[in-house]
């Protein structure tokens, strides 16, 4: 079959990351009302996906969830609303899944991120459809920009970038620019989503990406909190690594931030190279085996027939949830103390 190349295929990468969650949410691993709009045409006739791959969504998505809901309910307890930023969001449905909850009062601006062909469709299917839009606000307060490929509501911003792009000039253009003037608070709590994305991107780019955040909270003056939440695959150089990177490679995506992470210890410099105060890390197989209840790990289990436990098990290995938290004191300095 004929396969797309380049930025093409790198963006193919978000149909089937919603592919996954649809298929998820059709065998009822997890409910999800929204991903169903962000479906890319005839998607949802698309034979569901194989059973490790639903149990590698559904740990992954349980766990996300519970970090993000985790975040704002300690910006909540600090009596602080805040801001997340998706970067590589493709159709992710995060913040309507937020949006449709209590917590959606915690949320002072939800700001999402990605190659403008992957906005627009996004932007046109928040346009289209009632269940997206009307969680936005008034018909009259969500408004598209820059040729239907950004779209501004009250606390959500959706953004065209490259994001391998220098930060200093595109990022920063991006979050201040006219429709979308001075979007991100400095002073407020913030976390940083980057799910399935880094991997896509060279060392020096990501690197360059969590600095420019890091510089930016810096500035800010009432002591803000930066937090990021990185979901990818790391140890791709054991054999069952080396087989899981040919396998993506096969469909011509370039994945120049694959070999980053050689082992699990090394994720902890994601953060820590840039000055975080904490950071902790988690694989799927462990979250799976530790932190996902009896009950559930029951229920999904009668869901479909799975008997490669051995197979999920090394799948899940290879992937990873890592977050961190910086600190800033009122000078700007990173608090060290603990
Ligand atoms: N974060 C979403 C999720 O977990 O469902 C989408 C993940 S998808 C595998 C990767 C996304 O990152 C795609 O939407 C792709 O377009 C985006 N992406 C990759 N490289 C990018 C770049 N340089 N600039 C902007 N977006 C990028």
């Amino acid at each position: 079959s004929i396969q797309p190349d380049g930025d093409a295929a790198i963006r193919q990468t978000d149909s089937d990351a919603a592919l996954a969650r649809f298929s998820a949410v059709q065998k009822q691993y997890f409910t999800d009302p929204f991903i169903k709009h962000l479906l890319g045409r005839g998607s949802q006739f698309q034979p569901p996906r194989p059973p490790l791959i639903n149990v590698g969504t559904y740990v992954r998505s349980e766990a996300i969830d519970a970090l993000v809901d985790q975040w704002l309910d300690l910006s909540h307890a600090e009596g602080k609303k805040c801001q997340i930023v998706s970067l590589g969001a493709g159709s992710d449905t995060r913040f309507w899944r937020i949006a449709n909850t209590p917590r959606k009062d915690l949320l002072a601006s939800y700001v999402e991120i990605d190659f403008p062909e992957i906005t627009t469709k996004k932007a046109m299917s928040i346009r289209k459809n009632k269940d997206l839009s009307l969680l936005l606000g008034r018909p009259e307060d969500v408004k598209l920009a820059h040729g239907g490929t950004a779209l501004h509501a009250p606390a959500y911003h959706l953004i065209p970038l490259d994001l391998r792009l220098p930060p200093g000039q595109a990022l920063g253009n991006a979050l201040n620019s006219d429709a979308g003037a001075g979007l991100l608070s400095p002073n407020l709590p913030t976390l940083l989503l980057f799910e399935c994305v880094l991997v896509y991107m060279r060392p020096a780019e990501s690197e360059a990406l969590i600095q420019w955040f890091v510089d930016y909270f810096s500035a800010g003056d009432d002591g803000a909190v930066l937090g990021a939440i990185v979901y990818e695959m790391f140890g791709l150089n054991d054999p069952f690594g080396k087989v899981m990177l040919n396998n993506l490679r096969a469909r011509n995506v370039d994945l120049p931030g694959a070999e980053s992470y050689p082992t699990f210890d090394s994720l902890l410099q994601r953060f820590l190279r840039h000055g975080f105060d904490a950071s902790h890390a988690l694989t799927l197989r462990e979250i799976r085996r530790t932190y996902i209840s009896h009950q559930e790990l029951e229920r999904i289990s009668q869901l479909e027939m799975l008997d490669e436990i051995e197979e999920l098990e090394l799948v899940l290995q290879h992937y990873a949830i890592t977050w961190g938290v910086k600190l800033y004191e009122r000078n700007g300095q990173s608090l060290k103390a603990n």
